[in-house]
């Protein structure tokens, strides 16, 4: 039999630093290996495995990137740092996202390790080389980074300039093909960008699928969508809202949505609405800028009278005592602006600190939401405050698909071989796998992990073994 197939596992243990390294063997025995992704862990927890080293460096020879979140691209200086010399592919889109990203990144390290240079990650000159490295595609437009491989990269509503990647290996001796379809994050539909329905070509192919499982517990129909309706409800209470949202597109998103609730409810007009979030102004210019080809409609995102803070102005808010809403980075709470609102506003009971996205462990957020009202919360570096104002958290605004959603896309493959899951915690994952059992039809389903290796060939799940690293 001939030797055809390839090697994937993954470098995340939960829900951030994506990475997936995948080797393929040919039958005249040539290798290529390229990672998809490369992202920072963002839990505590995990916070050393930053450091580990990419193994077999020397024989990786290209990085496909899926979309500019740190927990996909945040380590790829790291990479470059290590040795790496070759290229890494992405969108236009998300290579202007990545330059903010990144450069953001390299902040907040030298912030932790205290401006050490020898403690921190990466360096200026890695970030530099990694943006040289970068070589843009375009979505649907076939590409091949080595010989027997193409590369497709697809529109997905995730992030805009999020990508779905298609990578074909074939082999002139050999008559099958080996199909993979990393969907990266995904969802389906954004504000800025179209997301056209994948080719029928596609659809019929042995797909092998690689997918997150962010929500895989949980279908669409089970999450109220109540954001809009909670907001009209506070509004008329009088009340003030804080909205910690993340900086990159979920906030615009945020704005976009309040911008027409006020167009809905003019009443509303007289709420004083202010920005804080310095990344996220950042962000804001690229998916206001023309030359990326955005939906008119969504480049709109901002609320009309949106008054722009930064740090040096914000006494500006704090002294204005009338009717606001504040939107304000991180997602959490734990980095940027976000935490000097809460805390400012903690111990007010005419304000409301409205989260939508995952609160990590630890994070501000999710020190305010477990607190009782009267009783008292550290927010770290000893301040301390009694919480007065009302804390919630939804989460239909988020940017992931749900079960049910991704099952949708899977099923649109007929000749799918297999599915392969990582990306959300360990629980969900295995809730998830006996549904695509029992829902799709597929040979195979497994867990992508570290140190478990999925051999793949052109049917599908050859095995499962574990490896060493
Ligand atoms: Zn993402």
């Amino acid at each position: 039999m001939l030797r055809f197939y390839a090697n994937l596992k993954a470098l995340q243990e939960e829900v951030t630093g994506s990475a997936i390294p995948v080797t393929i063997y040919f039958p005249d025995n040539t290798e290529v290996s390229f990672a998809v992704d490369y992202g920072m862990f963002q839990e505590n927890k995990y916070t050393e495995k930053n450091r580990e080293k990419f193994s077999d460096l020397e024989k990786l020879d290209f990085v496909l990137i899926t979309h500019a979140h740190i927990d996909h691209v945040g380590r790829l200086p790291f990479l470059v740092k290590q040795g790496y010399e070759k290229k890494i592919y992405m969108t236009q889109v998300t290579r202007a996202l990545s330059y903010i990203a990144l450069n953001e990144s390299i902040k907040i390290d030298a912030i932790k390790n205290n401006g050490n240079p020898k403690l921190m990650l990466y360096h200026k000159d890695d970030f530099y080389q990694t943006m040289k490295q970068i070589e843009v595609v375009e979505y649907r437009k076939t590409f091949s980074p080595v010989p027997f491989v193409n590369v497709t990269f697809y529109e997905n509503g995730h992030l805009p300039g999020a990508a779905v990647i298609h990578v074909q290996a074939w082999h002139p001796e050999c008559e099958e093909t080996i199909e993979l379809l990393f969907l990266g994050d995904y969802k389906k539909h954004n504000i800025l960008q179209l997301t056209p329905d994948f080719p029928e070509e596609l659809l019929q192919k042995k797909v092998n699928i690689i997918t997150e499982s962010t929500y895989g517990n949980t279908n669409s129909w089970e999450i109220p969508h109540v954001w809009k309706e909670n907001m009209i409800r506070f509004l008329q209470e009088g009340k003030s809202i804080i909205l910690p949202t993340i900086s990159n597109y979920r906030l615009q998103e945020r704005q976009y949505a309040y911008k027409k609730l006020v167009e809905e409810y003019p009443e509303f007009k007289k709420v004083r609405t202010y920005m804080e979030a310095k990344l996220s102004e950042q962000f804001s210019t690229v998916y206001k800028n023309p030359y990326y080809q955005f939906n008119q409609e969504g480049m709109d995102f901002e609320p009309t009278n949106l008054i722009h803070i930064n740090e040096g102005n914000r006494n500006l808010v704090f002294r204005d005592n009338r009717q606001k809403v504040i939107f304000t980075s991180s997602g959490d709470a734990t980095n940027g602006a976000a935490g000097v609102y809460v805390g400012h506003y903690l111990s007010n009971e005419n304000y409301v600190i409205y989260l939508t996205s995952h609160q990590f462990e630890g994070s501000v957020g999710q020190r305010c939401l477990q607190t009782k009202t009267g009783e008292q919360v550290e927010l770290g570096s000893g301040r301390i405050y009694t919480k007065k104002a009302e804390v919630l958290v939804t989460s239909e605004c988020s940017g992931h698909a749900k079960a049910d959603e991704l099952l949708d896309i899977f099923n649109q493959f007929p000749n799918k071989q297999s599915i392969l899951i990582n990306h959300g915690e360990e629980s969900v994952q295995e809730k998830f796998l006996k549904r695509i059992e029992k829902e799709c039809k597929v040979k195979g389903v497994a867990r992508i992990k570290p140190k478990t290796t999925i051999k793949i060939g052109p049917y599908g799940i050859i095995k499962t073994f574990e490896s060493t690293n």
